[in-house]
């Protein structure tokens, strides 16, 4: 093959590679197929499932999944959702990839309201749309290794640590891979969109960084994953009082706050 022809099947590769963030204008360089990051990302949510202790507090779970069902549903991705809520002091939460969530029980008293909860599932659901996961992989330790393509399996990886990193649950096995501050920061803005879609105050995701980082060290799991721009929580403000928000929001059915 003639050096051009080498060249334009190089930049076929890297069209086929660059997708358009759902929900966003960003062009992103994310080589995995949703069918292997949606596999991957089930496989760690029963791993999570069988060591982690389900809530026995049905009407707990209940309003998690409520709000979880109403995000979702605003963030018109159409993935097989499921929403648990995990027994546990650890100040966490995650969306996997294909729509698998969890709200650990301590994150709640951060909560403090089905709105501050729905700026926590909002902010999760958010990077599993935008296939955060599978952009850090492409980029990550599974491109350098020339796995791309290659079929992955939790059970039987070497790369586990690493995958489960990409994923978001690197807290829980000890490998810290913290979302980029691009990341976070586009998470934040569809995590807004989608909870004043789905008819909550989306002051209260403000509110909910506030109270975050007045906790401190109280939130190494979430932390961990979720580095915290100083003036996330003005940042967040901000973006609340804009037009576009404040039109999603007067549009959506209201709906009381209520305290969890
Ligand atoms: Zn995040």
């Amino acid at each position: 093959m003639g050096p051009q022809i080498l060249a334009i099947l190089a930049s076929i590769t890297i069209m086929v590679a660059c997708v358009t963030v759902p929900g966003s204008n960003r062009r992103a360089i994310n080589f995995m197929p949703d069918g292997q990051m949606n596999s991957l990302g089930l496989q760690a949510y029963q791993d999570v499932l069988k060591t982690e202790k389900k809530s026995k507090n049905f009407r707990m779970t209940a309003v998690v999944r409520e709000i979880g069902n109403k995000i979702a549903r605003a963030s018109g991705e159409k993935f097989k959702w499921e929403f648990n809520l995990i027994d546990s002091n650890k100040i966490n939460a995650f969306c996997l990839p294909g729509g698998k969530v969890a709200v650990y029980t301590g994150i709640l008293k951060v909560a403090q309201n089905t709105a501050g909860l729905a700026a926590i599932m909002g902010h999760e659901v958010a990077h599993a749309v935008a296939r955060h996961g599978g952009e850090r992989m492409s980029h990550g330790v599974l491109a350098q290794a020339g796995l791309a393509g290659a079929s992955l399996s939790l059970s039987n990886n070497k790369y586990r640590g690493a995958i489960l990193g990409a994923l978001g649950v690197g807290a829980q096995v000890g490998v810290m891979l913290p979302f980029s501050r691009s990341h976070e920061t586009e998470a934040d803005v569809l995590g807004m969109q989608y909870m004043a879609k789905a008819g909550y105050n989306p002051i209260e995701a403000s509110h909910f960084w506030t109270r975050m980082n007045k906790g401190g060290s109280a939130g190494p799991e979430f932390m961990s994953t979720h580095p915290n721009p100083v003036n996330r929580a003005n940042a967040l403000r901000k973006m609340a009082s804009s037009s576009k928000i404040r039109n999603l929001y007067a549009r959506s059915r209201k709906q009381i706050t209520k305290r969890l």
